[in-house]
């Protein structure tokens, strides 16, 4: 069973629905068309009864980019206003990702390249993630006026000390440092990423389906227990507020300069500025 939609390649290979972002160009930016696309993949497979794993990844340099900012991601006109924010970005954001943690069925991710932002709303909803050593996860939102990503799970994914840092400073997290705070669960080299993670993924789908399930719901309302949900649905509300705070400092001052995210990135992460470097380098020759 196969079937591409725009965004999203969606294949079955025993047993485990693979799920490809494939906007490549844009490094698997995520606009509402890819994110629809997506949220459509994951409930195929959660419906499919010759699905027992999910495997998502993604084609290109780079896993994800984030949220398309310079795309349409939300439709903005004269009349949209934060209540409409809010709606959409507890619909598309928080929800889809909340929705993609809470499948009954294992799923796993493999990143290659940047995962930047929003991108890490993606990987962190499944319940494991192989890593290519050229993976770097970092949310630079405080550099764009925003106090973290709309899923707020940075704490519970390595501790409230990286956290900080990892919002405070944008820095980015190497493959290496997430698998030692344990946010990922092995890393590979790049050209190895695709077979260890479908390996895993196979030998995970010969499991007992109703095994499997049962385990995932008892580790994650372990950590629903320990306050998981209530938290991001709290952390979601702040999110919305600096939202709110930036629109009325635009709107008091129409001029105010948006921060920019790479040109912090390049100054404070010595890695995005030489591989910038060499991308320029290329283009020129
Ligand atoms: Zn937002």
């Amino acid at each position: 069973m196969e079937g591409d939609v725009e965004f999203i390649e969606y294949e079955v290979v025993d047993q485990v629905a693979v799920i490809t972002l494939n906007r490549p160009e844009k490094a698997n930016a995520q606009h509402r068309p890819l994110l629809i696309e997506l949220n459509d993949s994951f409930e195929r497979a959660v419906a499919d009864d010759d699905v027992n794993v999910v495997l998502l990844q993604a084609n290109g340099r780079h896993f994800s980019a984030g949220h398309d900012l310079g795309g349409a991601s939300a439709p903005r006109n004269g009349t949209w206003t934060m209540a409409d924010t809010y709606r959409s970005e507890a619909e598309y954001f928080l929800g889809y990702s909340l929705a993609w943690r809470n499948i009954p069925k294992p799923s796993i991710a493999a990143v290659q390249g940047k995962c930047i932002a929003a991108g890490l709303m993606l990987c962190w909803p499944c319940d494991l993630i192989i890593a290519a050593d050229n993976a770097e996860f970092s949310d630079p939102t405080a550099r764009m006026g925003l106090a973290g990503v709309e899923y707020m799970a940075h704490a519970w994914e390595f501790g409230p000390r990286k956290a900080k840092e990892l919002l405070f400073r944008s820095t980015a997290i190497t493959a290496n440092d997430a698998l030692e705070l344990g946010m990922v669960n092995k890393v590979v080299p790049l050209d190895e990423l695709r077979d260890e993670a479908m390996t895993w993924a196979r030998d995970i789908a010969t499991l007992d389906p109703i095994m499997t399930r049962l385990i995932k719901r008892g580790i994650n309302s372990t950590l629903d227990t320990m306050g998981f949900s209530a938290s991001l649905a709290h952390s979601f509300d702040v999110h919305e507020l600096a939202h709110g705070i930036m629109a009325s400092m635009r709107a008091a001052n129409p001029e105010m300069k948006t921060s920019n995210v790479l040109e912090h990135m390049r100054a404070t992460n010595k890695n995005i500025a030489d591989a910038q470097a060499t991308e320029r380098e290329t283009a020129a020759s």
